[in-house]
C-alpha cells in the first residue's frame, strides 16, 4: 500500500475510510514506489498500485497529475527513478538493480488518443502489424476474428483515412490487442472523437475488454467515463496516487477533500454532534444518514453534500434555511445553489419543471439514502 495514501490520510483523516479497495482480480501488475522526476517536476511520486487480472482501473485526475506518466512507465517508454513495476511476478522495471525489459517484449498493449494508425496501411495491415512472428494462416485468421470483434469486418480493406474517428479508434484497439497482450493501457481514448459518439464508443471499448478478458488502465480526466467503465478508479494528484477504488465508493465515501471535490459538484455543511446526530443549518441529519458519527469526537466537521443529496421546497423568509443565488439549467433538471443563513454553499437537484427564481428562499431537505460523509473543518 502506498505511503502517499497514509500521509493524504493523516493530513486529512475524514471518517474511517479505507483509501485502498484491493484489485478485483488475481494481481497481474504491480507498481511499487515508483518514481519518475524531470528536471524541475516530480511526474510520479512513491506510487504503488495493483492491478488485477481482467480487471478495468481508471486513472482519473487534473491535468498534469501524473497519468501518463503513469501509463509511459508501465509501457516501458519510461524508466522509472524509483522502484519496480512486475507484470505476473516478473520485474519488467526495477530502478534498483536497473532491470528494464523494452516495450516489445513486456505483453503490454497501448492505444493512444490519436489513433496513431498507419495511414499507407488498410485496417487489416494494421492490425497484423504486431503479428509479424504468426505464421500466414494464423495471422489472417487472427486478424479476421479482431476485426470482427471491433465489427469492422467488412472495413479490412479501408485505409485510416476512409474511416470515420470511431473506427479507426476500433482499428487501433483490434491493433493493441492482436498480439494478445496481457495487459491494455488506453491513454485519453474517446478525447479525439465527437461528444456524441464517447457514450457510446465507451460502452463498446468496455464490451470489448471484457470479451478479450484482458487486463486495462485507461487513462482519462472524464470524471464521467472514469466512473462507468472502471471496476475500480485511481484519483491521482500532483504526482501521487490519493485514493483507489469501485466508483461507487471512490464517490460515496471520497477518503480526502480534494478527492470529494473532484467528483461531482460538492458542499461542504459545518455540522456539530447533537445527541444522536449532527446539527446543521439544514437542521439534524441523523445518525443513520452519517458515515461514522462517534467519530465526529465533538469537533466542528463540514459534512460533504451533492446536488442529489439535498431537495429544495420555496417556502417564505421565517422558514427558510437558505437562499437560492444561481440555477444552471441541465435539460432534464435545475441545479440550484443555495446560500445557507450561516454561510454555507451547497447545490440541489430538481426536476425541469421545478422552476425557481434567484433570491427564493427555500427549505432545504437532506434526502441522501446514504451515509454522508464529512472532514474535520479546516
Ligand atoms: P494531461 O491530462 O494533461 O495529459 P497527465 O496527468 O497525463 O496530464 P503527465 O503528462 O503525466 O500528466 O505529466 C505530469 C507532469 O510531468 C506534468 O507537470 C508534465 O509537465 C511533466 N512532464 C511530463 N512529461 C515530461 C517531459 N518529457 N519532460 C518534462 N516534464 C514532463
Amino acid at each position: 500500500m502506498s505511503r502517499d495514501i497514509h500521509q493524504e490520510r493523516s493530513a486529512a483523516p475524514a471518517a474511517s475510510t479505507d483509501a485502498v479497495d484491493g484489485p478485483v482480480g488475481e494481481p497481474v501488475l504491480e507498481l511499487d514506489g515508483v518514481v519518475r522526476s524531470y528536471a524541475t517536476e516530480t511526474a510520479v511520486e512513491d506510487l504503488s498500485l495493483t492491478v488485477g487480472d481482467g480487471e478495468v482501473l481508471t486513472l482519473l485526475g487534473p491535468s498534469g497529475c501524473g497519468k501518463t506518466t503513469t501509463l509511459r512507465l508501465v509501457g516501458g517508454l519510461e524508466h522509472p527513478d524509483a522502484g519496480s513495476i512486475e507484470l505476473r511476478d516478473a520485474a519488467i522495471a526495477d530502478a534498483d538493480d536497473g532491470t528494464f525489459v523494452p516495450p516489445e517484449r513486456r505483453g503490454i498493449g497501448l492505444v493512444f488518443q490519436d489513433f496513431a494508425l498507419f495511414p499507407h496501411m488498410t485496417a487489416a495491415e494494421n492490425v497484423a502489424f504486431g503479428l509479424d512472428d504468426w505464421d500466414e494462416a494464423d495471422r489472417r485468421e487472427r486478424v479476421a476474428e479482431l476485426l470482427s470483434l471491433v465489427d469492422l469486418a467488412e472495413h479490412g480493406d479501408d485505409y485510416p483515412g476512409e474511416l470515420s474517428g470511431g473506427q479507426k479508434q476500433r482499428v487501433a484497439l483490434a491493433r493493441s490487442l492482436a498480439p494478445e497482450p496481457d495487459v491494455l493501457l488506453l491513454d485519453e481514448p474517446l478525447s479525439n472523437l465527437d461528444v456524441s459518439l464517447r457514450v457510446s464508443m465507451r460502452e463498446e471499448i468496455r464490451r470489448i475488454i471484457d470479451e478479450t478478458g484482458v487486463t486495462a488502465i485507461w487513462v482519462t480526466h472524464d470524471q464521467e467515463e472514469a466512473l462507468s467503465v472502471a471496476d475500480r478508479v485511481g484519483i491521482m494528484n500532483d504526482g501521487r496516487l490519493q485514493q483507489v477504488g469501485r466508483p461507487e465508493r471512490i464517490f460515496e465515501r471520497p477518503a480526502s477533500r480534494f478527492v470529494a471535490s473532484f467528483l461531482g459538484r460538492t458542499g461542504f455543511l459545518a455540522a456539530e454532534r447533537q445527541g444522536d446526530g449532527l446539527a446543521t443549518d439544514l437542521g439534524r441529519i441523523d445518525a443513520d444518514r452519517v458515515a461514522d458519527l462517534d467519530a465526529t469526537h465533538g469537533q466542528v466537521v463540514d459534512v460533504l453534500v451533492r446536488p442529489d443529496d439535498l431537495r429544495a421546497t420555496p417556502t417564505n423568509e421565517a422558514d427558510a434555511h437558505g437562499t437560492i443565488t444561481s440555477r444552471q439549467y441541465q435539460g432534464p433538471s435545475f441545479v440550484y445553489r443555495v446560500e445557507t443563513a450561516g454561510g454555507d454553499t451547497v447545490h440541489c437537484l430538481q426536476n425541469h419543471t421545478e422552476v425557481f427564481e434567484i433570491g427564493q428562499p427555500v427549505r432545504v431537505d437532506v434526502v441522501a439514502d446514504h451515509p454522508l460523509q464529512w472532514f474535520p473543518r479546516e
